[in-house]
């Protein structure tokens, strides 16, 4: 006789109800907190209760249906949490634990992901699922794919406030010096300090740059370049902006500029702001139409080199990320600015897209 083991999904203890409040976006500038189930989790997926999350600017587009998700979807993408339900396949893990999964969710399998590029995973942009193509970390519980690839353990030494904004903005930003092949002792500019911009000034300090010229014109954000690791703020509302960038690198410009915002004026600037052969990173979501003006970019023969990068995401991005945390390398906590309870948090989007009271970041609690 032969005995078949089946291996059954391992739950946290029975909830009361089987339904959760989560933020559902249900067309432009609709959005409310609503009552929906619980997800279940299939074969190689988990679910965790989600404990601390953020609004990203990218879910700001979303509200404003400047970037388009189906209505009835859950928004949000910067998930901490603790394992809920672990489906068939998962190994590893235990119910309880603790742990932080990324923006960016690859699968590990596809061609995508085994050629390195975990980001486009499955195609463009595809590495970029919760809020976008499945249900998303603004609500009590999540589903989690691809699980074995993406929950990273949190170590008992770190809080929920110190690595909730790894998921996204830190590994975005940080993303830039790395993509950029950031040389020690390199200078580098870094156009717009909003939270990604803030975060790649980190990065190009955890990086080993040598100068790190921050452009910025609001007064709170300028002072938090300073703490994350700019040696000089520029005020582009009061100084020309690449004049003073070529005084500060003897006239020949930055070996790396950053763009952090996503603009024409700001692309062309840190184009204009880069010695010859030196490398533009851009992280900013552009729309409508960029275009490379001529003379900063040499005719095409200043040997620039242009890279792009998508948040990078797994488990093994994330744990990384934790251990700079860990060892004292990289304090994010100064930028969550304020806190709110998922059933406020309508209110907090308010203040997150107004930009009022100096908000950086919104912590958001289920
Ligand atoms: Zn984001
Ligand atoms: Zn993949």
């Amino acid at each position: 006789m032969t005995m078949i083991f089946q291996e059954t999904p391992r739950q946290e203890q029975k909830t009361a109800t089987a339904t959760m409040r989560a933020l559902v976006f249900r067309g432009p500038h609709q959005i409310g907190i609503e009552r929906v189930r619980i997800p279940k989790a299939g074969p190689g997926e988990a679910v965790i209760r989600v404990t601390l999350t953020t609004i990203c600017g990218t879910d700001l587009h979303i509200l404003r249906g400047e970037y388009a998700v189906k209505p009835g979807l859950i928004i949000g993408h910067e998930p901490v949490g603790i394992i809920h339900e672990l489906g068939v396949g998962v190994m590893g893990y235990k119910i309880g634990e603790r742990v932080l999964a990324g923006a960016i969710t690859p699968c590990g399998q596809c061609n995508y992901c085994l050629g390195g590029d975990w980001s486009q995973c499955g195609g463009a942009i595809g590495g970029w699922k919760f809020g976008n193509t499945i249900n998303g970390a603004q609500a009590e519980y999540l589903l989690v794919p691809n699980a074995q690839a993406n929950l990273a353990k949190i170590p008992d030494d770190l809080c929920d406030e110190q690595v909730v904004l790894l998921a996204d903005i830190a590994s975005t930003g940080i993303s830039a010096a790395e993509s950029a092949d950031l040389q020690i002792g390199d200078t580098v500019a870094i156009f717009a300090q909003g939270p990604i911009g803030l975060c790649a000034t980190a990065g190009a300090r955890l990086k080993g740059a040598g100068l790190i010229i921050a452009v910025e014109s609001d007064a709170v954000r300028a002072q938090m370049a300073k703490r994350m690791g700019a040696d000089y703020i520029l005020n582009f509302k009061e100084t020309d902006v690449i004049s003073e960038i070529k005084r500060l690198t003897d006239g020949k410009g930055v070996d790396v500029a950053i763009e952090a915002l996503g603009t024409q004026g700001t692309f062309e600037s840190a184009l204009c702001a880069l010695r010859a052969g030196g490398t533009l990173s851009s992280l900013g979501v552009y729309a409508g139409k960029l275009s490379v003006p001529l003379e900063p970019f040499a005719a095409g023969l200043g040997d620039h080199k242009i890279v792009t990068t998508l948040c990078p995401g797994g488990k093994e991005r994330m744990r990384r990320l934790m251990e700079l945390v860990r060892h004292g390398r990289l304090d994010l906590t100064p930028l969550l600015t304020h806190t709110f309870s998922l059933d406020d948090i309508t209110e907090a989007y308010k203040l997150f897209g107004e930009r009022r009271e100096g908000v950086i970041k919104v912590a958001i609690k289920p």
